[in-house]
């Protein structure tokens, strides 16, 4: 995908490499890495250092014969090459999320959690969530501050906040440091892959009393 403009961190793309992320942000890093072919090189970058500090661990216990085994194993398979294959055309939904919503938006689980938003919660281990957002054009999400890390993916349609625009393909890493009210463009509704280590603090007292509800 062209015109993606904000991208993931090397510190997630290298948490990600070495697997230590929770699986809500697994999710977030994995879509955005099949959309973004920069994002995607660095990724295979880590890759490679994390898999030769692999093997100058494994080589002291390995016979000559299974590490020959191994290298020819490694050298003929393509897979740092190859982008993840995309399954379905007709959804918005990259691989990586099909796996977890299926590729039709309209049978996505949507709840309305106010103002016209609607969201949907994606099954994961650990305490991180994740979930999609659906904003109709026009329509902001209460300002809030943030406890912890939150990245927000957009698939389709637009958000500005207080920071930049965000389009099809961008990525915000938000932390403690950032107050915003991200408000959709006017036009289609803004759907958003959002991931949350820690629940947001809103400044309005009405969504204060309604997050626990809805896990924001
Ligand atoms: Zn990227
Ligand atoms: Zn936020």
């Amino acid at each position: 995908m062209k015109d993606i403009n904000h991208h993931l961190t090397d510190a997630l793309l290298m948490a990600y490499s070495a697997g230590t992320l929770p699986e809500a942000f697994d999710v977030v890093v994995a879509t955005h890495v099949s959309l973004c072919d920069e994002c995607r090189a660095r990724m295979h970058e880590f890759d490679a250092v994390g898999g030769s500090m692999m093997e100058d661990v494994g080589t002291a216990e390995l016979n000559d014969d299974s590490f020959e085994a191994t290298m020819a194993l490694i050298t003929s398979s393509d897979w740092a090459e190859e982008p993840r294959p995309i399954r379905s055309t007709k959804g918005i939904f990259p691989a990586p999320l099909q796996d977890y919503v299926g590729d039709d938006i309209d049978a996505v689980n949507w709840r309305k959690i106010g103002g016209g938003v609607q969201q949907a919660i994606l099954k994961t281990t650990g305490d991180a969530t994740v979930r999609l957002l659906r904003i109709p054009g026009g329509v902001a999400v209460p300002d809030h501050g943030h406890r912890g890390t939150e990245l927000t993916l957009v698939l389709q349609g637009a958000f500005r906040d207080e920071t930049d625009r965000f389009g099809p393909g961008d990525i915000e890493v938000a932390n403690e440091d950032l107050e915003h009210k991200p408000v959709a463009e006017d036009g289609v509704d803004c759907i958003c892959l959002a991931a949350t280590d820690a629940p947001l603090r809103f400044n309005a007292m009405i969504p204060r009393l309604t997050q626990g509800l809805f896990r924001i």
